[in-house]
Protein backbone atom coordinates (compact mmCIF):
# COMPACT_ATOMS: atom_id res chain seq x y z
CA UNK A 1 0.00 0.00 0.00
CA UNK A 2 1.52 3.49 -0.86
CA UNK A 3 0.22 6.60 -0.20
CA UNK A 4 0.65 7.85 -3.42
CA UNK A 5 1.12 6.18 -6.91
CA UNK A 6 2.37 8.88 -9.69
CA UNK A 7 1.17 6.96 -12.99
CA UNK A 8 1.78 6.60 -16.29
CA UNK A 9 4.60 9.94 -16.75
CA UNK A 10 7.81 9.74 -18.61
CA UNK A 11 10.10 9.41 -15.63
CA UNK A 12 13.49 10.74 -15.95
CA UNK A 13 15.47 8.05 -13.52
CA UNK A 14 19.12 8.44 -12.88
CA UNK A 15 20.70 6.87 -16.15
CA UNK A 16 17.62 7.09 -18.53
CA UNK A 17 14.36 8.81 -18.84
CA UNK A 18 11.00 6.09 -19.32
CA UNK A 19 7.66 5.26 -18.70
CA UNK A 20 7.45 4.34 -15.40
CA UNK A 21 4.86 4.31 -11.95
CA UNK A 22 6.35 5.38 -8.93
CA UNK A 23 5.08 4.53 -5.61
CA UNK A 24 5.63 6.72 -2.33
CA UNK A 25 5.61 5.74 1.10
CA UNK A 26 6.71 7.58 4.26
CA UNK A 27 8.08 10.77 2.60
CA UNK A 28 10.26 8.50 0.27
CA UNK A 29 10.38 7.30 -3.13
CA UNK A 30 9.15 3.39 -2.38
CA UNK A 31 8.91 1.87 -5.71
CA UNK A 32 9.47 2.50 -9.25
CA UNK A 33 8.17 -0.35 -11.79
CA UNK A 34 6.74 -0.52 -15.39
CA UNK A 35 3.36 1.66 -16.10
CA UNK A 36 0.55 -0.16 -14.40
CA UNK A 37 2.75 -2.77 -12.61
CA UNK A 38 2.52 -0.63 -9.21
CA UNK A 39 -1.24 -0.54 -9.06
CA UNK A 40 -2.23 -3.64 -7.58
CA UNK A 41 -0.35 -2.72 -4.17
CA UNK A 42 -3.24 -0.27 -3.92
CA UNK A 43 -2.14 3.76 -2.70
CA UNK A 44 -4.21 6.01 -1.33
CA UNK A 45 -4.16 8.48 -4.19
CA UNK A 46 -2.99 8.03 -7.50
CA UNK A 47 -2.15 10.49 -9.91
CA UNK A 48 -2.52 10.11 -13.90
CA UNK A 49 1.01 11.95 -15.25
CA UNK A 50 0.08 10.67 -18.70
CA UNK A 51 1.66 12.75 -21.14
CA UNK A 52 3.80 14.40 -18.34
CA UNK A 53 7.62 14.72 -17.33
CA UNK A 54 8.24 13.47 -14.33
CA UNK A 55 11.34 14.65 -12.45
CA UNK A 56 13.33 15.41 -9.09
CA UNK A 57 12.42 18.32 -7.66
CA UNK A 58 14.65 21.13 -8.53
CA UNK A 59 17.84 21.92 -6.37
CA UNK A 60 19.15 25.34 -6.49
CA UNK A 61 22.10 26.08 -5.05
CA UNK A 62 22.72 29.81 -4.90
CA UNK A 63 19.89 31.88 -3.19
CA UNK A 64 20.21 35.08 -1.28
CA UNK A 65 17.00 35.23 1.14
CA UNK A 66 16.96 38.34 4.09
CA UNK A 67 20.36 39.03 2.43
CA UNK A 68 21.43 42.97 2.64
CA UNK A 69 20.33 45.56 0.05
CA UNK A 70 22.45 48.55 0.37
CA UNK A 71 19.44 51.61 -0.80
CA UNK A 72 21.03 55.41 -1.59
CA UNK A 73 20.22 57.06 1.12
CA UNK A 74 19.46 55.46 4.02
CA UNK A 75 21.41 54.70 6.92
CA UNK A 76 20.15 50.53 7.12
CA UNK A 77 20.58 48.03 4.51
CA UNK A 78 17.16 46.97 3.15
CA UNK A 79 16.60 42.74 3.14
CA UNK A 80 15.45 40.70 0.34
CA UNK A 81 12.72 38.74 -0.12
CA UNK A 82 12.72 36.36 3.17
CA UNK A 83 12.50 32.27 2.74
CA UNK A 84 8.74 31.79 2.84
CA UNK A 85 8.21 34.12 0.14
CA UNK A 86 11.13 32.80 -2.23
CA UNK A 87 10.50 28.84 -0.91
CA UNK A 88 6.49 29.23 -1.93
CA UNK A 89 7.68 30.54 -5.42
CA UNK A 90 10.05 28.33 -6.33
CA UNK A 91 7.82 25.31 -5.65
CA UNK A 92 5.54 26.90 -7.43
CA UNK A 93 8.40 26.44 -10.39
CA UNK A 94 8.90 23.17 -9.47
CA UNK A 95 12.39 23.77 -7.39
CA UNK A 96 12.06 21.83 -3.79
CA UNK A 97 15.51 22.27 -2.38
CA UNK A 98 17.79 25.62 -1.67
CA UNK A 99 20.58 26.16 -0.74
CA UNK A 100 21.53 29.72 0.97
CA UNK A 101 24.08 31.17 3.03
CA UNK A 102 24.86 31.48 6.47
CA UNK A 103 26.65 34.99 6.83
CA UNK A 104 29.76 34.46 9.61
CA UNK A 105 31.17 37.67 10.59
CA UNK A 106 34.94 37.64 12.15
CA UNK A 107 33.34 39.40 15.04
CA UNK A 108 30.61 36.76 16.29
CA UNK A 109 31.21 32.93 17.09
CA UNK A 110 30.84 30.50 14.07
CA UNK A 111 28.28 28.34 15.90
CA UNK A 112 25.99 31.55 16.85
CA UNK A 113 26.17 32.90 13.45
CA UNK A 114 24.79 29.35 12.27
CA UNK A 115 22.23 29.19 15.37
CA UNK A 116 21.28 32.34 14.19
CA UNK A 117 20.54 31.72 10.89
CA UNK A 118 18.97 28.28 11.40
CA UNK A 119 16.54 30.67 13.86
CA UNK A 120 15.42 32.87 10.98
CA UNK A 121 14.86 29.44 8.86
CA UNK A 122 13.30 27.49 11.16
CA UNK A 123 9.21 27.45 10.66
CA UNK A 124 9.83 29.91 7.63
CA UNK A 125 10.62 28.03 4.40
CA UNK A 126 8.23 25.78 2.28
CA UNK A 127 10.87 23.57 1.07
CA UNK A 128 13.95 21.91 2.17
CA UNK A 129 16.95 24.17 2.63
CA UNK A 130 20.90 24.21 3.51
CA UNK A 131 23.43 26.99 4.28
CA UNK A 132 26.97 27.75 2.67
CA UNK A 133 29.12 29.12 5.06
CA UNK A 134 30.03 32.39 3.69
CA UNK A 135 33.28 33.72 5.45
CA UNK A 136 34.24 37.45 4.80
CA UNK A 137 36.17 40.06 5.69
CA UNK A 138 39.41 39.72 7.43
CA UNK A 139 38.87 35.85 9.22
CA UNK A 140 39.43 35.34 13.02
CA UNK A 141 40.53 32.35 15.20
CA UNK A 142 36.55 32.39 16.33
CA UNK A 143 35.79 31.89 12.65
CA UNK A 144 38.39 29.52 11.66
CA UNK A 145 38.72 27.16 14.90
CA UNK A 146 35.59 25.89 14.91
CA UNK A 147 35.22 25.38 11.08
CA UNK A 148 35.99 21.54 11.03
CA UNK A 149 33.09 20.88 13.62
CA UNK A 150 30.75 23.00 11.96
CA UNK A 151 31.40 21.18 8.77
CA UNK A 152 30.99 17.58 10.27
CA UNK A 153 27.32 19.24 11.40
CA UNK A 154 26.28 19.27 8.02
CA UNK A 155 27.77 22.43 6.56
CA UNK A 156 29.63 21.29 4.08
CA UNK A 157 30.90 24.15 1.91
CA UNK A 158 32.30 27.44 2.18
CA UNK A 159 31.34 30.47 0.66
CA UNK A 160 34.08 33.04 -0.11
CA UNK A 161 34.41 36.21 -2.14
CA UNK A 162 38.05 37.17 -3.88
CA UNK A 163 36.65 41.24 -4.31
CA UNK A 164 34.54 43.01 -2.33
CA UNK A 165 32.53 43.85 -5.60
CA UNK A 166 32.24 47.43 -5.37
CA UNK A 167 34.60 50.32 -3.85
CA UNK A 168 31.64 51.06 -1.07
CA UNK A 169 30.79 47.56 0.04
CA UNK A 170 34.40 47.14 1.87
CA UNK A 171 34.46 44.03 4.20
CA UNK A 172 33.41 41.21 1.90
CA UNK A 173 36.53 40.36 0.13
CA UNK A 174 38.90 37.30 2.06
CA UNK A 175 42.67 38.10 1.48
CA UNK A 176 44.42 35.23 -0.36
CA UNK A 177 46.24 33.95 2.59
CA UNK A 178 43.37 33.34 4.86
CA UNK A 179 41.40 32.11 1.26
CA UNK A 180 44.56 29.32 1.50
CA UNK A 181 44.10 28.91 5.35
CA UNK A 182 40.52 28.02 4.51
CA UNK A 183 41.32 25.91 2.12
CA UNK A 184 43.90 23.98 3.77
CA UNK A 185 40.46 23.57 6.52
CA UNK A 186 38.40 22.65 4.22
CA UNK A 187 40.70 19.94 2.40
CA UNK A 188 41.15 17.95 5.71
CA UNK A 189 37.47 18.43 7.01
CA UNK A 190 35.98 17.16 3.44
CA UNK A 191 34.21 20.25 2.66
CA UNK A 192 33.98 22.30 -0.76
CA UNK A 193 34.97 26.15 -1.54
CA UNK A 194 32.37 28.09 -3.15
CA UNK A 195 33.87 30.92 -4.64
CA UNK A 196 33.18 34.30 -6.27
CA UNK A 197 36.33 34.90 -8.00
CA UNK A 198 37.12 38.36 -9.19
CA UNK A 199 40.24 40.04 -9.69
CA UNK A 200 39.84 42.72 -6.51
CA UNK A 201 42.81 44.77 -7.84
CA UNK A 202 41.19 44.66 -11.77
CA UNK A 203 37.54 45.61 -10.52
CA UNK A 204 38.39 48.49 -8.33
CA UNK A 205 40.93 50.04 -11.01
CA UNK A 206 38.54 50.23 -13.65
CA UNK A 207 35.83 51.64 -11.07
CA UNK A 208 38.26 54.42 -10.25
CA UNK A 209 39.17 54.49 -14.60
CA UNK A 210 35.48 54.92 -15.15
CA UNK A 211 34.71 57.32 -12.70
CA UNK A 212 37.65 59.43 -13.82
CA UNK A 213 36.27 59.12 -17.16
CA UNK A 214 32.58 60.21 -16.24
CA UNK A 215 31.58 57.11 -17.34
CA UNK A 216 29.43 55.57 -14.35
CA UNK A 217 26.31 54.31 -15.92
CA UNK A 218 25.75 50.97 -15.06
CA UNK A 219 25.44 49.90 -18.52
CA UNK A 220 29.14 49.72 -18.92
CA UNK A 221 29.44 47.42 -15.60
CA UNK A 222 30.91 44.56 -17.81
CA UNK A 223 33.85 46.86 -18.67
CA UNK A 224 34.22 46.74 -14.67
CA UNK A 225 33.55 42.84 -14.15
CA UNK A 226 35.74 41.98 -16.88
CA UNK A 227 36.05 38.71 -18.71
CA UNK A 228 39.64 39.54 -17.70
CA UNK A 229 39.25 39.78 -14.31
CA UNK A 230 37.73 36.32 -14.35
CA UNK A 231 40.78 35.27 -16.03
CA UNK A 232 42.90 36.44 -13.99
CA UNK A 233 41.28 35.31 -10.35
CA UNK A 234 39.45 32.30 -11.46
CA UNK A 235 43.45 31.03 -12.50
CA UNK A 236 45.00 32.14 -9.14
CA UNK A 237 42.40 30.67 -6.74
CA UNK A 238 42.77 27.61 -9.17
CA UNK A 239 46.27 27.58 -8.77
CA UNK A 240 46.28 27.61 -4.95
CA UNK A 241 43.31 24.95 -4.58
CA UNK A 242 45.85 22.78 -6.71
CA UNK A 243 47.97 23.54 -4.84
CA UNK A 244 45.90 22.17 -1.36
CA UNK A 245 45.45 18.97 -0.49
CA UNK A 246 41.91 17.27 -0.30
CA UNK A 247 40.94 20.68 -1.98
CA UNK A 248 37.58 21.23 -4.22
CA UNK A 249 36.32 23.99 -5.52
CA UNK A 250 32.55 25.18 -7.15
CA UNK A 251 33.17 28.31 -8.92
CA UNK A 252 29.96 30.18 -8.29
CA UNK A 253 28.31 32.12 -10.90
CA UNK A 254 30.25 31.64 -14.30
CA UNK A 255 29.64 34.48 -16.87
CA UNK A 256 32.47 34.54 -18.80
CA UNK A 257 34.34 32.25 -21.35
CA UNK A 258 37.63 32.77 -19.98
CA UNK A 259 36.14 31.32 -16.51
CA UNK A 260 35.00 28.63 -18.16
CA UNK A 261 38.50 27.76 -19.98
CA UNK A 262 40.02 27.90 -16.60
CA UNK A 263 37.72 25.76 -15.01
CA UNK A 264 38.04 23.05 -18.14
CA UNK A 265 42.15 23.60 -18.06
CA UNK A 266 41.93 22.68 -14.03
CA UNK A 267 39.39 19.27 -14.75
CA UNK A 268 41.83 18.31 -17.79
CA UNK A 269 44.07 18.20 -15.12
CA UNK A 270 42.55 15.84 -12.99
CA UNK A 271 41.39 18.47 -9.96
CA UNK A 272 38.17 18.56 -8.26
CA UNK A 273 36.34 21.52 -9.69
CA UNK A 274 32.60 22.43 -10.69
CA UNK A 275 31.31 25.54 -12.11
CA UNK A 276 27.72 27.09 -11.51
CA UNK A 277 26.61 29.58 -14.45
CA UNK A 278 23.26 31.57 -14.42
CA UNK A 279 20.10 31.25 -16.14
CA UNK A 280 20.88 34.93 -16.50
CA UNK A 281 23.93 34.72 -17.91
CA UNK A 282 23.08 32.42 -20.61
CA UNK A 283 20.06 33.96 -21.60
CA UNK A 284 21.64 37.57 -21.46
CA UNK A 285 24.57 40.04 -22.37
CA UNK A 286 25.90 43.33 -22.00
CA UNK A 287 23.21 44.28 -24.47
CA UNK A 288 20.64 43.93 -22.25
CA UNK A 289 21.89 46.63 -19.94
CA UNK A 290 20.53 48.96 -22.79
CA UNK A 291 17.03 48.34 -22.57
CA UNK A 292 15.00 50.05 -20.59
CA UNK A 293 15.14 48.95 -16.76
CA UNK A 294 17.90 47.28 -18.09
CA UNK A 295 19.39 46.83 -14.44
CA UNK A 296 16.45 44.28 -13.71
CA UNK A 297 18.64 41.93 -15.84
CA UNK A 298 22.26 43.17 -13.84
CA UNK A 299 23.74 40.51 -11.25
CA UNK A 300 27.44 40.53 -10.10
CA UNK A 301 29.73 40.20 -11.72
CA UNK A 302 28.10 41.31 -14.72
CA UNK A 303 26.54 40.43 -17.53
CA UNK A 304 29.02 39.39 -20.54
CA UNK A 305 29.01 39.04 -24.45
CA UNK A 306 27.57 37.13 -26.59
CA UNK A 307 30.89 34.84 -27.24
CA UNK A 308 31.03 34.34 -23.55
CA UNK A 309 27.01 33.03 -23.80
CA UNK A 310 28.35 30.90 -26.29
CA UNK A 311 30.97 29.07 -24.22
CA UNK A 312 28.90 28.79 -21.08
CA UNK A 313 26.39 27.01 -23.01
CA UNK A 314 28.86 24.65 -25.08
CA UNK A 315 30.34 23.99 -20.81
CA UNK A 316 26.92 23.09 -20.03
CA UNK A 317 27.14 20.00 -22.15
CA UNK A 318 29.50 18.25 -20.38
CA UNK A 319 31.90 20.23 -19.89
CA UNK A 320 32.71 23.04 -17.24
CA UNK A 321 29.44 23.97 -15.89
CA UNK A 322 27.90 21.32 -14.09
CA UNK A 323 25.17 23.20 -12.69
CA UNK A 324 22.78 26.37 -13.39
CA UNK A 325 21.42 28.43 -10.63
CA UNK A 326 19.69 31.60 -10.09
CA UNK A 327 21.82 33.85 -7.49
CA UNK A 328 18.43 34.92 -6.31
CA UNK A 329 17.84 38.22 -4.38
CA UNK A 330 14.58 38.93 -4.66
CA UNK A 331 12.91 42.44 -4.15
CA UNK A 332 10.57 44.85 -5.35
CA UNK A 333 11.21 46.17 -8.82
CA UNK A 334 12.03 49.85 -7.34
CA UNK A 335 15.01 48.62 -5.08
CA UNK A 336 15.90 46.70 -8.28
CA UNK A 337 16.06 49.93 -10.57
CA UNK A 338 17.07 52.27 -7.97
CA UNK A 339 20.79 52.02 -8.89
CA UNK A 340 21.70 53.81 -12.21
CA UNK A 341 25.84 53.38 -11.58
CA UNK A 342 28.28 51.03 -11.72
CA UNK A 343 28.97 51.72 -7.85
CA UNK A 344 25.15 51.40 -6.80
CA UNK A 345 23.09 49.04 -9.02
CA UNK A 346 21.89 45.87 -7.13
CA UNK A 347 22.74 42.30 -7.88
CA UNK A 348 21.22 39.23 -7.98
CA UNK A 349 17.38 38.44 -9.83
CA UNK A 350 14.48 37.43 -9.67
CA UNK A 351 14.62 33.82 -11.29
CA UNK A 352 14.00 30.94 -8.93
CA UNK A 353 10.40 30.25 -10.30
CA UNK A 354 11.08 30.34 -13.66
CA UNK A 355 14.33 28.71 -14.10
CA UNK A 356 13.43 24.61 -14.19
CA UNK A 357 10.69 25.35 -17.07
CA UNK A 358 13.11 27.86 -19.19
CA UNK A 359 15.96 25.79 -18.67
CA UNK A 360 13.86 22.42 -20.02
CA UNK A 361 12.96 25.08 -22.70
CA UNK A 362 16.19 26.13 -23.40
CA UNK A 363 18.24 22.70 -23.13
CA UNK A 364 15.45 20.02 -24.14
CA UNK A 365 12.89 22.02 -26.56
CA UNK A 366 15.83 23.83 -28.06
CA UNK A 367 19.41 22.40 -28.37
CA UNK A 368 18.48 18.70 -27.64
CA UNK A 369 19.87 18.25 -24.48
CA UNK A 370 18.29 14.39 -22.90
CA UNK A 371 16.05 14.81 -20.56
CA UNK A 372 19.01 12.92 -17.78
CA UNK A 373 21.15 16.20 -18.67
CA UNK A 374 18.51 18.73 -17.82
CA UNK A 375 17.52 17.21 -14.32
CA UNK A 376 21.18 16.71 -13.90
CA UNK A 377 21.70 20.47 -14.78
CA UNK A 378 18.85 21.73 -12.70
CA UNK A 379 18.88 19.56 -9.60
CA UNK A 380 20.99 15.97 -9.63
CA UNK A 381 24.66 18.01 -10.16
CA UNK A 382 24.23 20.32 -7.79
CA UNK A 383 22.77 17.48 -4.94
CA UNK A 384 26.19 15.41 -6.27
CA UNK A 385 28.51 17.99 -5.84
CA UNK A 386 26.67 19.74 -2.31
CA UNK A 387 26.48 15.99 -0.78
CA UNK A 388 22.63 15.61 -0.92
CA UNK A 389 22.61 12.69 -3.52
CA UNK A 390 20.61 10.67 -3.92
CA UNK A 391 18.14 12.10 -0.65
CA UNK A 392 17.87 15.34 -3.43
CA UNK A 393 18.22 15.41 -6.95
CA UNK A 394 17.09 11.67 -8.18
CA UNK A 395 14.02 9.70 -8.74
CA UNK A 396 15.30 6.36 -6.92
CA UNK A 397 14.16 4.13 -4.31
CA UNK A 398 15.00 5.26 -1.46
CA UNK A 399 15.15 9.28 -2.49
CA UNK A 400 13.27 11.69 -0.63
CA UNK A 401 9.63 12.10 -2.50
CA UNK A 402 10.31 15.54 -4.15
CA UNK A 403 8.65 14.75 -7.21
CA UNK A 404 7.53 17.64 -10.00
CA UNK A 405 5.53 16.92 -12.85
CA UNK A 406 6.75 19.19 -16.13
CA UNK A 407 3.30 19.27 -18.24
CA UNK A 408 3.89 20.33 -21.78
CA UNK A 409 0.05 21.23 -21.81
CA UNK A 410 0.79 24.43 -19.70
CA UNK A 411 3.26 25.81 -22.23
CA UNK A 412 2.96 29.45 -21.37
CA UNK A 413 4.62 33.36 -21.83
CA UNK A 414 5.89 33.88 -18.82
CA UNK A 415 4.18 37.25 -17.19
CA UNK A 416 4.77 39.06 -13.62
CA UNK A 417 1.21 38.31 -13.07
CA UNK A 418 1.51 35.04 -13.01
CA UNK A 419 4.23 34.47 -10.82
CA UNK A 420 4.68 34.46 -7.08
CA UNK A 421 8.26 35.79 -6.73
CA UNK A 422 7.53 39.85 -6.12
CA UNK A 423 5.99 42.33 -8.86
CA UNK A 424 8.50 42.05 -11.67
CA UNK A 425 10.33 39.15 -13.37
CA UNK A 426 12.99 39.77 -15.48
CA UNK A 427 11.91 37.11 -17.97
CA UNK A 428 9.04 38.81 -18.56
CA UNK A 429 7.48 37.77 -22.31
CA UNK A 430 9.64 34.57 -22.14
CA UNK A 431 8.42 31.59 -23.39
CA UNK A 432 8.45 28.12 -21.44
CA UNK A 433 7.55 24.67 -22.95
CA UNK A 434 6.45 23.19 -19.91
CA UNK A 435 5.19 24.17 -16.43
CA UNK A 436 4.69 21.96 -13.15
CA UNK A 437 1.78 20.80 -12.75
CA UNK A 438 2.54 19.30 -9.68
CA UNK A 439 4.99 19.60 -7.21
CA UNK A 440 5.73 17.16 -4.24
CA UNK A 441 8.09 17.78 -1.02
CA UNK A 442 8.88 14.44 0.71
CA UNK A 443 5.88 12.98 0.18
CA UNK A 444 3.36 16.07 0.34
CA UNK A 445 1.41 17.87 -2.83
CA UNK A 446 2.30 21.16 -1.62
CA UNK A 447 1.71 22.53 -5.17
CA UNK A 448 -1.44 21.49 -7.29
CA UNK A 449 -2.50 22.95 -10.92
CA UNK A 450 -1.50 26.36 -9.59
CA UNK A 451 -3.10 25.59 -6.26
CA UNK A 452 -0.37 26.29 -3.06
CA UNK A 453 -0.64 23.57 -0.99
CA UNK A 454 2.21 23.99 1.60
CA UNK A 455 3.11 25.24 4.41
CA UNK A 456 6.54 27.40 5.86
CA UNK A 457 6.69 24.25 8.36
CA UNK A 458 6.96 21.88 5.64
CA UNK A 459 10.87 22.76 5.33
CA UNK A 460 13.61 21.14 6.93
CA UNK A 461 17.47 21.80 7.47
CA UNK A 462 19.58 19.37 5.08
CA UNK A 463 22.44 18.26 6.73
CA UNK A 464 25.67 17.72 3.87
CA UNK A 465 28.18 16.15 3.45
CA UNK A 466 30.42 15.66 0.42
CA UNK A 467 30.98 12.08 -1.20
CA UNK A 468 35.11 11.38 -2.03
CA UNK A 469 34.46 10.91 -5.02
CA UNK A 470 33.50 14.64 -5.36
CA UNK A 471 36.46 15.53 -3.36
CA UNK A 472 39.16 13.58 -5.11
CA UNK A 473 38.27 14.19 -9.42
CA UNK A 474 36.00 15.73 -11.39
CA UNK A 475 33.38 13.19 -10.75
CA UNK A 476 30.24 15.49 -12.25
ZN1 LIG B 1 25.28 35.09 -4.75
Amino acid sequence: MFDLIIAGGLAVLPGAAAPADIGVASGKIAAIGAPGSLAAAGASRTVDAAGQIVVPGGVDPHIHCNSPIPFPGRNEDLLSAPPDQVSRAALYGGTTTLLDFAPCPSDQPLQQSITLRQREWAGACHCDYGFHLLLHGKLSSGVLDPLPEAIQEGHASVKMFTTDIRPNRQGRMVRFGDIWEVLKILGEAGAVAAIHAEDNDIVMHMYEKLTREDRVGFENMAEVHSTLSEDLSFNRVIRLAENVEGAALYMVHVSAATGVAAIAASRARGFPIYGETLHQYLLYNAEDYKRPGGQMFHTYPSLKFPQDQAALWAATDHGAIQAIATDEVCCPLQVKLQGRRIDDTTGGNSGVEPRVSLMYTHLVEKRGYSLVDFVGLTAANAARIMGLYPRKGALAIGSDADIVLLDPRLRRTLRKEDLHETDYTPWEGHEVAVWPSMTILRGKNVVENGRFLGSPADGQFLPRKIPDDIRSRPAV
